[in-house]
């Protein structure tokens, strides 16, 4: 029987490389979609060591007439849409990219499965930060959105649009509303990886001070191979239907940085308020980490925390990797990385 074909939109970032290797081990043949870029960005296929097992095409996602020559160039099965300008730090910086690539980026793939295939079925890589401003201590698929940054808004533009097309054309299109997950491929601007890796280099000598922003805002931390799973089978579902996936726990980054400090068996302490709170290790008395109001959004999301029930409920998916197991898993492998960058 011939492989099944998966097409995953943003193949180059944390979700892409580990959705690739699960969809491997499933015995699909998997595209991937990249944009061309100067710099190489295959750094997380290598590091999985798949990158000769995918093919590799060079479409932006902006770009449908690129699109539509991929669709007929392969007998697609299932689209992973994870490509996405995804920092939202960013997004208050670069609004209508933003848009362009979350938003109208998923309803090009829509257009495209509804004139061609419309037994494709498409999963898209829908957020948690949908919910931004809002009063349940649990959010779940019935949750008002509330968005909080252009990426958030656009990424409830696709969300609707995709259930849209699902209820108008009968696609099996479906949403994952993933809460924040993390891995040692998360890219370093995101606030766990940008900790785990400073503090590794503030360990080893490498770095004096690390700088971060508002550090009581709270997320609910999981680890990202157990996620892609979850995209997965909410494509093998019977009904097409959107998932919350999620741990049910949060966290501040205050105590992301309190466990990285524990797993690093550092003697630390915080002092001050406000702007001028600080992190001071006992020991040597110098600063690890300070707040710098740069890294503040212009509108916070303060608090997320996740109901998966449903999700076990229908799709038997439960998240298998703790906060601390997680956090010692990537400050274990940024010791690794910092001491191979230097050496
Ligand atoms: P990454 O930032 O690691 O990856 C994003 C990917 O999108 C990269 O491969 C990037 O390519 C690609 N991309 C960006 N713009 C375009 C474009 N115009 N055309 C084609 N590809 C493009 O994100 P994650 O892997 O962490 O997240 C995957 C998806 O899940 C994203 O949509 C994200 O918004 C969403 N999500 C993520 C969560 C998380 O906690 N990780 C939580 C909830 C949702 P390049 O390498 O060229 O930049
Ligand atoms: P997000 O939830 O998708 O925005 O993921 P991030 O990892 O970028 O940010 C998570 C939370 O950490 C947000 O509430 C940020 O305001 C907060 N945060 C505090 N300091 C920083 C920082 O220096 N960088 C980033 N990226 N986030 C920070």
């Amino acid at each position: 029987m011939p492989k099944k074909i998966a097409l995953i939109t943003g193949i180059s970032g944390q979700d892409g490389a580990y959705l690739a290797k699960f969809l491997i081990k499933k015995n699909y043949q998997v595209i991937g979609l990249e944009r061309r870029s100067a710099r190489s960005t295959n750094w997380r296929l290598e590091k999985l060591n798949i990158a000769d097992k995918v093919i590799i095409e060079d479409v932006d996602i902006k770009e449908i007439n690129n699109l539509i020559r991929l669709f007929s160039k392969y007998k697609i099965s299932e689209i992973y849409n994870l490509a996405a300008q995804s920092f939202v730090q960013s997004s208050f910086y670069n609004p209508i990219e933003t848009a362009q690539v979350n938003a109208i980026g998923v309803l090009n793939i829509l257009e495209i499965i509804r004139n061609q295939n419309r037994k494709i079925k498409l999963y898209q890589a829908s957020t948690s930060e949908m919910f931004g401003k809002h009063d349940k201590s649990y959010q779940n698929e019935k949750t008002l959105f509330h968005p909080r940054s252009p990426y958030a808004s656009a990424k409830a533009f696709a969300h609707y649009t995709v259930q849209n097309y699902r209820e108008s054309f009968g696609l099996h299109a479906v949403s994952g509303i993933l809460f924040n997950h993390e891995s040692p491929l998360r890219g370093e601007e995101f606030i766990t990886r940008k900790i785990t890796l400073g503090l590794a280099k503030i360990f080893l000598n490498k770095k004096k001070t690390l700088k971060v922003g508002n550090i009581y805002a709270r997320r609910d931390w999981g680890f990202a191979e157990d996620y892609v799973e979850a995209m997965w089978m909410m494509l093998q579902a019977k009904k097409p239907d959107d998932y919350v996936i999620a741990t049910g726990k949060s966290y501040s980054v205050k105590q992301f940085i309190n466990e990285c400090v524990r797993s690093l068996n550092l003697k630390t302490k915080w002092v001050g308020k406000g702007l001028n709170e600080k992190l001071i290790n006992i020991k040597s008395k110098k600063i690890l980490i300070s707040i710098d109001k740069r890294f503040f959004r212009p509108s916070e999301v303060d608090n997320l925390k996740g109901d998966y029930s449903k999700a076990k409920r229908i799709l038997k998916w439960k998240p298998k990797t703790s906060f601390s197991k997680l956090v010692k898993m990537m400050i274990d492998s940024d010791l690794k990385f910092v001491k191979k960058l230097y050496q």
